[in-house]
């Protein structure tokens, strides 16, 4: 799967764990329907700019609030958007140009793919995030000499993982 880095700031509105929860979960909805990064294996690399990132090409009033380079598996975002949903949604945006490219149409694709994804992108990212701290502690578990860890000659399966019995509803849509 992608390692996903950020460098820079994050604004004081958003945390670096909503920004990498945000950003793979657009990459997953994407790969899930065929649309892959160039180099998975090489990560994403997400850079918050205090600079500006220059005109916008289709728009030359107005700047870029974000540029991706879909070769390297990088973009840019501007740190000084003006509040959390924009923000979320030029990660969404940026992430997605990431994945694939349209040619002529690009941007309309893009940015209309942002808005009709954008509901099952923040639920998925709203899970990751928000407990980020309670699974880093089971993996913390997992360090030798840790509550999870045996030593090779103890191991056995852990009986808990049937306990719970949740799964998925299916694949039609639910009611919003
Ligand atoms: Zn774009």
């Amino acid at each position: 799967m992608t390692e996903i880095i950020v460098n820079g700031k994050c604004p004081a509105y958003i945390k670096k764990e909503e920004v990498r929860a945000i950003v793979l979960a657009t990459i997953t909805v994407m790969a899930y329907h065929g649309h892959y990064l160039k180099r998975p294996q090489d990560g994403v690399k997400v850079c918050i700019s205090k600079r500006s990132l220059g005109k916008n090409r289709l728009n030359p009033e107005g700047e870029n609030g974000g540029l991706a380079w879909r070769g390297l598996g990088m973009f840019k975002i501007k740190r000084g958007i003006r509040n959390k949903p924009a923000f979320t949604t030029i990660l969404i945006h940026e992430s997605i140009h990431l994945c694939e490219s349209w040619g002529d149409s690009d941007e309309f694709i893009v940015s209309t793919l942002t808005d009709r994804l954008k509901e099952s992108i923040v639920e998925i990212a709203e899970e990751l995030a928000s407990n980020t701290y309670r699974r880093a502690a089971c993996f913390a578990h997992t360090n030798p000499n840790m509550a999870y860890h045996k030593s090779e000659d103890e191991d056995c399966y852990n009986d808990e993982q049937w306990s719970n019995k949740k799964t998925t509803s299916g694949n039609k849509s639910i009611a919003a």
